[in-house]
């Protein structure tokens, strides 16, 4: 049974999707980031453990057979995985977790752990992503082709989502998600036990 918010929030790349979690995790501390095992190499100014763990592919695999990952998959021709003691960590200390993963995460992610809920972040139009992308200056032209291409394909994954929030206004797009995680503190499923005690206490 789930005993705290799982909060899956996916988008194409350069959508905005972790600005919007930063700030949603600035705003709601009871939330934590659930950082993520990669194969990526490390860009500029990330810091191990913060963002990610980066790990070789032997390390990644490693985990992978010893059934670390509560979900992992192949993104962009990466390996990224969420580990499963993350959630466990999370649970067991009353806290509430956030996923910064992709669709085919999300997927296995709500296998799993059916109660969680997942969110969509989809750019108000196709030519303000691709400004998005080139404006991060991270990426060289062939990965930002690669990511434009793969963007309608995650658009067209929406079915698996609970929620979507189109990010035009930044502002806008952080009170809806802070609106749909509060929410998911107030469903049935996470109510119950407390529910079930006042029953129990005498009604
Ligand atoms: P980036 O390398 O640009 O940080 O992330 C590339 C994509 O991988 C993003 O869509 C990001 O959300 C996704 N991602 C990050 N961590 C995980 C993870 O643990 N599992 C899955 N399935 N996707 C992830």
């Amino acid at each position: 049974m789930a005993k705290g918010v799982l909060l899956i929030v996916c988008g194409p790349s350069g959508v905005g999707k972790t600005s919007l979690c930063d700030a949603l995790l600035q705003a709601r501390p009871r939330l934590d980031l659930s950082v993520s095992f990669t194969t990526r190499p490390r860009r500029g100014d990330e810091v191990d453990g913060e963002s990610y763990h980066f790990v070789d592919d032997d390390t990644f695999e490693q985990m992978r057979r010893e059934d670390k990952f509560a979900e992992w998959a192949q993104v962009h021709g990466n390996y990224y995985g969420t580990p499963t003691a993350v959630i466990e960590e999370a649970w067991a200390s009353g806290r509430d977790v956030l996923f910064d993963i992709d669709y085919q995460g999300a997927r296995q992610l709500k296998q799993r752990y059916p109660d969680a809920t997942a969110v969509l972040v989809a750019p108000p139009d196709l030519e303000t992503l691709e400004q998005r992308l080139r404006g991060r200056n991270t990426d060289s032209e062939e990965v930002i082709q690669q990511r434009l291409k793969a963007a309608c394909h995650e658009l067209a994954q929406y079915p698996l989502f609970d929620f979507v929030i189109e990010n035009g206004e930044f502002d806008d797009a952080v009170e809806v998600l802070e609106a749909i995680y509060v929410a998911s503190r107030h469903t049935r499923q996470l109510k119950m036990e407390w529910v079930e005690e006042l029953l129990g206490a005498g009604c």
